[in-house]
């Protein structure tokens, strides 16, 4: 149902891609321009959120690493007791809902309340991210595959030699606090400790930062730059196709061959 304006009393989950107000889709607007209340994440660009969402209450249910503001369950209950109350539900989450967004736990609360509900998608950070600092996740000859993964506990054994042995390039999200443990497992399994990792901060933003160097230096490259959650790590070949990537690897090794 392309196109199509929600009906009250129903829920539309609505991926609001990675952070720049122009990488909404025409239909996350359309659903936005109709929605009566908007429950808005973190992630998702905010700053013209009036605009888009003129008739709409607008409740911020963010959640800052660590400090989970609004619990998930009271995040199912609010967007579920709005529709129940026959409102026109937005719940804009960035990237896309159903990429580590919790998004089936709130299509399911959904449909065990009998509320209607659909997803639009968004653009996902885990390659818009990357994208935004020149690294395609895919590159014919280097890399033919992308596994996203996520950091937010640390990798197990089997999943660190899973990746080390698929090859190809590995996307973390949510990976900063664990980025030592990953680094180390992946060499622990046999990637090579001169593979190149990139990490982008606040990727499609105006605040975008990039730090890459090989995966034995990322740790204290990354510390050295200060970089900071929200950030997309890429560990891949396709990591030297970033601008200045390549002089910057140089460097790297050049300081770690001497040390
Ligand atoms: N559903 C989202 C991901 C949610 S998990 C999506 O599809 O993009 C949250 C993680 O996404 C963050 O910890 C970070 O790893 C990543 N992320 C989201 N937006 C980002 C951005 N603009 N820059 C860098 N990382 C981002």
């Amino acid at each position: 149902m392309t196109g199509a304006v929600p009906a009250p009393g129903s829920v539309t989950l609505i991926g609001a891609g990675p952070g720049a107000a122009d990488l909404l889709t025409v239909r996350a607007l359309r659903v936005l321009a109709h929605a009566d209340v908007v429950y808005y994440d973190r992630l998702a660009p905010t700053d013209d959120l009036a605009a888009w969402a003129p008739h709409a209450h607008l409740v911020d249910v963010g959640k800052q690493p660590g400090h989970h503001r609004v619990p998930q369950a009271e995040i199912d209950r609010l967007i579920v007791a709005s529709a129940l109350a026959g409102l026109r539900v937005a719940r804009l989450k960035g990237g896309d809902p159903f990429v580590f967004g919790r998004g089936s736990e709130e299509v399911a609360a959904c449909e065990e309340a009998g509320v209607p509900v659909t997803v639009v998608p968004g653009i996902t950070s885990a390659v818009a991210v990357p994208a935004a600092a020149g690294i395609p996740v895919t590159a014919r000859g280097l890399s033919k595959a992308f596994t996203v993964i996520s950091g937010h506990d640390p990798l197990s054994e089997l999943e660190l030699s899973g990746l080390a042995r698929l090859g190809g390039t590995a996307v973390v999200l949510m990976g900063m606090a664990t980025l030592g443990h990953t680094a180390i497992g992946l060499m622990r399994h046999g990637v090579d400790p001169r593979m190149p990792v990139g990490i982008v901060e606040r990727g499609c933003t105006e605040r975008q930062r990039v730090c890459i160097a090989p995966l034995a230096e990322i740790l204290t490259a990354s510390a050295v730059q200060g970089m900071r959650s929200p950030a997309v790590l890429v560990i891949g070949e396709v990591v030297r196709l970033a601008p200045g990537a390549e002089e910057r690897l140089r460097e790297l090794a050049g300081v770690a061959g001497t040390a």
